[in-house]
């Protein structure tokens, strides 16, 4: 299945490994968006990692976006999320005294109860006699080892594994990378390798960990190396094309094309998914949220 997926993976453009974890990635937000949100061990897996890395939430909702044009299951998965964090902050903030709100209130305040300025002399009053009990505070903390007063709940705030779907692409990506290597010894398997675009520079560095043969090593460099010439001889082009002199010579797709590409080889083919419309959605949403939702709701 691997070795079939690689090889048809050789006659699409672009990097083979790169192509065939977005084609994953997409599979696994269609299911998830289509049947498995309500699904316990997935919401579970969400759960652990408190939610997905920066990257795949992201993609989530865009994905929501731009395929549903709502935002339901992205929804119930956060508003689960936000009542589990929700407890914590308030597992937390339970057995503190009012005292203690007032003594930071208070602390935060000017003389006349509006917030100090550098000018002002009560406040600067109320500093000058406290810091020398908080630097001995800090002192006594640093040698003693004692934990800071909200350490615990960071920890507890903090995700107990990795986003799973992170951990699944780097998983296959393994997988795929290895069964390339060992590939290669099958001639038939080697010339599609050969005629497809060859890898990016990030996925020939992760592949050349695993080649244990040094002719396995010269294939995969060479093809690498005529790769990557190709593409400077199209970008030299494209750069001496933009020269006055030179501006009516016939422009070719390749070399048009040859700046991208370049960003793709050194970063690894393009995995996002955020369509104009999904960045503008994003942006409302910011100016919406700031404008019509209260920061300070009152606790009921
Ligand atoms: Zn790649
Ligand atoms: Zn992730």
């Amino acid at each position: 299945m691997i070795y079939m997926n690689l090889k048809s993976a050789f006659k699409k453009d672009g990097c083979p490994i790169c192509r065939l974890l977005r084609e994953q990635e997409e599979r696994y937000f269609f299911n998830l968006l289509y049947e498995n949100v309500n699904d316990g061990p997935t919401r579970g897996l969400i759960i652990d990692s408190m939610g997905l890395c920066s990257y795949h939430a992201w993609e989530l909702q865009a994905r929501e976006l731009k395929e549903w044009n709502d935002g339901l299951g992205t929804g119930i998965i956060y508003e689960d999320l936000a009542g589990r964090v929700l407890n914590e902050l308030s597992h937390y903030l339970s057995p503190l005294k009012q005292h203690l709100f007032e003594k930071y209130k208070d602390s935060k305040t000017g003389i006349n109860g509006q917030p100090g300025s550098k000018t002002d002399a009560g406040r600067t009053g109320r500093r000058k006699s406290f810091l020398p009990g908080k630097y001995i505070l800090k002192i006594i903390n640093a040698v003693t080892k004692k934990k800071k007063p909200s350490e615990a709940l960071a920890e507890r705030l903090s995700p107990e594994k990795e986003c799973h779907i992170c951990k699944s692409l780097n998983q296959s990506e393994e997988a795929y990378l290895e069964w390339l290597v060992s590939g290669l010894f099958a001639p038939e398997f080697r010339e599609a390798y050969l005629a497809s675009g060859g890898l990016c520079l990030p996925h020939l560095r992760k592949i050349l960990k695993f080649v244990e043969e040094k002719w396995a090593a010269y294939i995969l460099i060479d093809k690498a190396k005529r790769e990557l010439k190709v593409l400077d001889n199209n970008l030299k082009e494209y750069v001496r094309k933009h020269a006055w002199d030179f501006r009516f010579e016939p422009k070719y797709p390749e070399e048009q094309a040859s700046w991208i590409r370049a960003v793709a080889f050194f970063a690894g083919e393009y995995r996002g998914n955020a369509a104009d419309t999904v960045i503008s959605t994003r942006e409302k949403a910011l100016y919406d949220y700031g404008r019509h939702s209260p920061h300070h709701p009152t606790e009921t």
